[in-house]
C-alpha cells in the first residue's frame, strides 16, 4: 500500500534546479513541508534564489501576500544530503535527464525513505518502468511531470509505468491537484504526449535557423503569429535548457527512428555552453 494523500505533510525534492526549485515553491505555497536537495550547497542557493525572484514577482502581482510569501520560503530546508530526506511522505526527483544519475537516484532514495511512500520523476522523456526498476518498489514509482515554469503553468503529466499500481497513479493525480495544477495521464512511451509532439517541433525550428529559412527572430514571429502559441521554437528551447532538449531529443531519436534525430545546432549550442536562459545564452542572449 502507498501512504495516502491525507497523511502527506513532508515532500522531498531532488534537484534545485529549474524544475526542482519550482516544485518546491507550489508544494511549499500550498502548505507542505518541503525539504530541497541538490549535489552542491551553490545549486540549492541558487534553487532558493529563483524561488525568492518569483514568489516576488506573486506578490508585485497580488497574487501572493507578503506573509504568504515568507511562509512559503519558512517551509522549505535545503540539503545537500539525500538522507535528509529520510521523514518525507512523498518525493519527486527533478535532477538531471539522464538515466544513470536517475537510476542512482531512485536506489538510494528507496534505502532512505520508508517503504509506503511513493516516489515521482519529473523526467521529460525516460522510461518510469527503467527508472522504477532500479528500486524495490516498482510499484509505487510514477512520472509527475510538471511544466515550466512550474509556479505558472497550469498543466502536469503523470506517467504510468509498466508497474505503478493504480493507488500511486491516484495520488500523483490527487497531489497534483492539491497544488492547483490540472492533470491528464500518458502511458510510459517515450516523451510521453507532450515531449513526444513538442521535441521534434523544437528541433525543426532550430534546423530551419541553421539551415537560413530565416533569422532566429522570423522563425520564432513564424511560429507564434503564424500558429498563436506564446513562444516560438527558440526562445521555448531556451526558456527550457537546451542541454535538457538536446538529452530528451536523444532520447526520443534512440527509441523512435529518424524523425526524432536532435538538430545539429542543438548539439553544437549545447557543446559551447549555450544552454539558454541558465546560462545567459542560447539562441538569444540574456
Ligand atoms: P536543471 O539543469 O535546471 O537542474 C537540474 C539540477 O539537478 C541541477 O541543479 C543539478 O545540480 C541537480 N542534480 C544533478 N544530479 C543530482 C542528484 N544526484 N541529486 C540532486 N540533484 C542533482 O534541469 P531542469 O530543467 O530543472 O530539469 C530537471 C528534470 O526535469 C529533468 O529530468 C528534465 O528533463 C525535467 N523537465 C524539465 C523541464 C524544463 O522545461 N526545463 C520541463 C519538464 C521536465
Amino acid at each position: 500500500m502507498v501512504r495516502t494523500m491525507d497523511s502527506i505533510e513532508r515532500v522531498g525534492v531532488v534537484g534545485a534546479g529549474t524544475m526542482g526549485s519550482g516544485i518546491a515553491q507550489v508544494a511549499a505555497t500550498n502548505g507542505y513541508e518541503v525539504r530541497m536537495r541538490d549535489v552542491e550547497e551553490g545549486f540549492v542557493e541558487r534553487g532558493f534564489e529563483s524561488i525568492d525572484d518569483s514568489l516576488e514577482r506573486f506578490v508585485s502581482k497580488d497574487r501572493l501576500s507578503r506573509e504568504e510569501a515568507d511562509a512559503a520560503v519558512e517551509r522549505i530546508t535545503g540539503t545537500t544530503d539525500l538522507a535528509d530526506l529520510a521523514d518525507c511522505d512523498l518525493v519527486v526527483e527533478a535532477a538531471l535527464e539522464e538515466m544513470d544519475v536517475k537510476r542512482e537516484v531512485f536506489a538510494d532514495l528507496d534505502g532512505i525513505v520508508d517503504e509506503d511512500v511513493a516516489l515521482a520523476t519529473n523526467t521529460s522523456t525516460l522510461s518510469i518502468t527503467t527508472i522504477a526498476n532500479a528500486t524495490d518498489r516498482a510499484s509505487r514509482v510514477v512520472g509527475l511531470h510538471f511544466m515550466n515554469p512550474v509556479p505558472i503553468m497550469e498543466g502536469v503529466e503523470v506517467v504510468v509505468g509498466e508497474r505503478t499500481d493504480e493507488e500511486t497513479t491516484a495520488l500523483a493525480h490527487a497531489f497534483a491537484e492539491a497544488l492547483g495544477k490540472t492533470t491528464w495521464e500518458s502511458d510510459d512511451k517515450p516523451g510521453f504526449v507532450t515531449n513526444r509532439i513538442l521535441m521534434p517541433w523544437i528541433n525543426e525550428g532550430v534546423r530551419a535557423f541553421d539551415e537560413g529559412v530565416a533569422t532566429r527572430e522570423d522563425v520564432d514571429a513564424g511560429m507564434r503569429l503564424g500558429t498563436n502559441v506564446p513562444m516560438g521554437p527558440l526562445e521555448l528551447a531556451d526558456h527550457i535548457g537546451l542541454d535538457v532538449c538536446l538529452n530528451a531529443s536523444r532520447t526520443l531519436y534512440e527509441e523512435l527512428g529518424d524523425r526524432y534525430k536532435p538538430a545539429y545546432l542543438l548539439k553544437r549550442k549545447v557543446e559551447a555552453g549555450d544552454l539558454g536562459k541558465k546560462s545567459g545564452r542560447g539562441f538569444y542572449e540574456y
